[in-house]
């Protein structure tokens, strides 16, 4: 365990602290997404809320439109059909707002 740099315990582990449980590195499957702002309740790229994986080990997602928790695999919103990745290329859908994928053009609707 190495010292974590925010409350300065040797609870430091490749992704998280075990003590005051500041994430560094998103946990979640394939994603290795380095976290540098503090305070964050999911992970920007792949969405993981690191609360339910933390104490138990669930991947859950939050609709950034409906606000609904859900199961990180699924690409679409099971609540208000929201494409959180594009059905055709898998990129992420970087606002609520997109009607088409940034990348390839399918429509999201
Ligand atoms: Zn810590
Ligand atoms: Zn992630
Ligand atoms: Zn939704
Ligand atoms: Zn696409």
């Amino acid at each position: 365990m190495e010292k974590c740099p925010v409350c300065k315990e040797e609870s430091k582990g490749k992704y998280w602290c075990k003590s005051c449980r500041t994430v560094f590195v998103c946990p979640g499957q394939g994603c290795e997404y380095e976290i540098r702002k503090r305070g964050l309740d999911d992970c920007p790229k792949c969405g993981l809320l690191f609360e339910d994986y933390l104490t138990q080990r669930k991947m859950y997602r939050k609709c950034p439109k409906c606000k609904k928790k859900q199961g990180l695999s699924d690409p679409q919103c099971r609540y208000c059909r929201y494409w959180f990745n594009c059905p055709t290329c898998g990129h992420k859908v970087p606002s609520t707002s997109m009607l088409t994928c940034p990348r390839c053009a399918t429509s999201l609707r």
